[in-house]
């Protein structure tokens, strides 16, 4: 069966369709079962923000100094530190 793609230019926001939104991420806290927890040396850090896009729970925001973790939010999966080519985020065992 052929499928016609939608072809349709694209100049602005607003020529793109409405759709649902979501908060990418988790919405619900859930640092419960993370036995250790991330830490960035900002003193490796060059602020490519690697690690904020691809965190998939949205538990890196950005500040004035470079990042630093929501750790309400982070699930200790590591990926931030798989994806940082400076060596800089580091994990702690809880306290
Ligand atoms: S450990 Fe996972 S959830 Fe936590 S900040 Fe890194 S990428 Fe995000
Ligand atoms: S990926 Fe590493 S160097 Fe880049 S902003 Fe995150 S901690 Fe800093």
């Amino acid at each position: 069966m052929k499928v016609e793609l939608l072809k349709r230019d694209i100049d602005k926001l607003s020529d793109i369709p409405f759709a649902p939104f979501a908060r990418p991420g988790l919405t619900t806290v859930n640092s419960g079962f993370r036995t250790e927890k991330p830490v960035c040396d900002r003193t490796k850090c060059n602020s490519c923000n690697l690690c904020y896009l691809y965190c998939p729970d949205g538990a890196i925001v950005k500040d004035a100094k470079g990042i630093k973790f929501d750790l309400d939010f982070c699930k200790g999966c590591r990926i931030c530190k798989k994806n940082c080519k400076k060596g800089a985020i580091s994990f702690e065992v809880e306290k």
